[in-house]
C-alpha cells in the first residue's frame, strides 16, 4: 500500500486521532469538532474567533469502534514479531478516552487485550517459529517507576532505569511469561489491583500517572536465528494544563512533573521526526525508561484522544498542536 510506504519513509512515526462521543448532557452544550476530510480534523472556537484544522495519518470519529482502532494498529503491533520495537501512546486531557481506548472494559476490550490476543494468534500461525512472550506492567508517578506486578508493600516495587552496554535495562522488573488470553487477563487484573490499593482516589491517581504495559518477545525464526523486541503501550497521564486545574502544594508539584514528562516525550519524538543528531531521552523518567523502545528503527504511534465538547476547546487545541509537532 502506498500509504504504508509513505509511513516507512516518514521514519516510523505515526499520529492518529480519536474523538470520543459526547453524552446527551454534553451534546446540549455544543461540539467544537468537525471533519472536513477523512484525515482532517477541524476545531471551531467561536469565542476566540479561531478556526484551525490538522491532518493526521488516521482519524477515528465519535462512532468508531474498538475494532476500528485496532485494525489501524494491527500491522504495527504484529511487526514486533519481526524484530521491531513498537511504542504506542494515548495522549489527551483527563476524560478524553485514553483508558477507554487502551484498556477498554471486559465486554469491549481495548488495545491491551487485543494486542496480546493478536500476537498469540500470529505466533500460533507461525508454527515453524519459536515465540516466547512475557508481559510487564509499570506505573510512572512523580518521576518514580513502580512495578505493578508487585504489591505496594513490596520493597522491590520501586524500580530504576540503568544504562548498560547493550542499552537500558530496569533491574528487578517482573517479566511474567504469558501464553493464553486468561494469563493476560490475570496480569492486567493484578496490575490494576496493585495500582488501586496504593491510592485513596483512584480516578485522580490514574489521571496523574503513566501506565505502561510492555510485551517482550523472544523469537527464533525457521532458520534458527534468535532475536528479541518489545511493544510498549502507554496510557499517559492527563495532559491538562496546570493553570486550568487551579491547584497548589503536592498537587501542583505532581502537575509540574506530568507537564515536564509529557513535554520531554514530545521533544524526543519531535527530535526523531526531524532526525536530529541528539535525542534528549534523559530529561524524564518516562523517556529514559522508553529509550530503547523509542530509539533505532523502532515504530512509534501517538494516539491523540479528543474530547469534542465546546467547553474543552482549548485543551483539544493543545492536544492537536502537540500531535502536529511530532507528526
Ligand atoms: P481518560 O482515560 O482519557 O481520562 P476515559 O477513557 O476514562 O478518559 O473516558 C472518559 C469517559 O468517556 C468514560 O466514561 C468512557 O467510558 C467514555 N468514553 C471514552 N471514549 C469513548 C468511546 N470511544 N466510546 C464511548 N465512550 C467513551
Ligand atoms: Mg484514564
Amino acid at each position: 500500500k502506498l500509504h504504508n510506504l509513505v509511513q516507512e519513509l516518514k521514519g516510523n512515526i505515526r499520529v492518529y486521532c480519536r474523538v470520543r462521543p459526547m453524552t446527551d448532557a454534553e451534546a446540549a452544550n455544543g461540539c467544537c469538532i468537525s471533519f472536513p476530510a477523512p484525515d482532517e480534523i477541524k476545531i471551531n472556537n467561536p469565542e476566540l474567533g479561531v478556526t484551525k484544522s490538522w491532518q493526521f495519518n488516521e482519524i477515528y470519529r465519535q462512532n468508531s469502534k474498538q475494532e476500528d482502532l485496532f485494525s489501524g494498529i494491527r500491522d504495527l503491533v504484529v511487526s514486533m514479531l519481526d524484530g521491531y520495537n513498537v511504542c504506542m501512546f494515548a495522549y489527551g486531557q483527563t476524560g478524553s478516552g485514553k483508558t477507554f481506548s487502551m484498556q477498554g472494559s471486559a465486554d469491549n476490550p481495548g488495545v491491551y487485550t487485543r494486542t496480546f490476543n493478536e500476537l498469540f494468534k500470529v505466533a500460533k500461525e507461525r508454527s515453524a517459529w519459536k515465540i516466547e512472550l512475557k508481559g510487564a506492567c509499570v506505573e510512572i508517578y512523580n518521576e518514580e517507576i513502580r512495578d505493578l506486578l508487585l504489591g505496594p508493600n513490596d520493597k522491590k516495587q520501586k524500580l530504576q532505569v540503568r544504562q548498560g552496554k547493550e542499552g537500558n535495562h530496569v533491574p528487578g522488573l517482573t517479566l511474567q511469561p504469558v501464553n493464553t488470553v486468561a494469563e493476560v487477563e490475570q496480569l492486567l487484573n493484578t496490575a490494576q489491583a496493585n495500582r488501586t490499593v496504593a491510592s485513596t482516589d483512584m480516578n485522580l491517581h490514574s489521571s496523574r500517572s503513566h501506565l505502561a504495559v510492555q510485551i517482550l518477545g523472544t523469537m527464533t525464526n525457521p532458520e534458527g536465528k534468535q532475536f528479541s523486541s518489545a511493544i510498549t503501550l502507554v496510557d499517559l497521564a492527563g495532559s491538562e494544563r496546570l493553570a486550568k486545574s487551579g491547584v497548589s502544594g503536592d498537587r501542583q508539584k505532581e502537575a509540574i512533573k506530568i507537564n515536564q514528562s509529557l513535554s520531554a516525550l514530545g521533544d524526543v519524538i519531535a527530535a526523531r521526526a526531524q532526525k536530529n543528531a541528539h535525542t534528549p531521552y534523559r530529561n524524564s523518567v518516562l523517556t529514559h525508561f522508553l529509550q530503547d523502545s523509542l530509539g533505532g528503527d523502532s515504530k512509534t504511534l501517538m494516539l491523540l484522544q479528543i474530547n469534542p465538547c465546546a467547553s474543552h476547546v482549548e485543551e483539544s487545541m493543545c492536544s492537536l498542536t502537540f500531535g502536529a509537532r511530532v507528526n
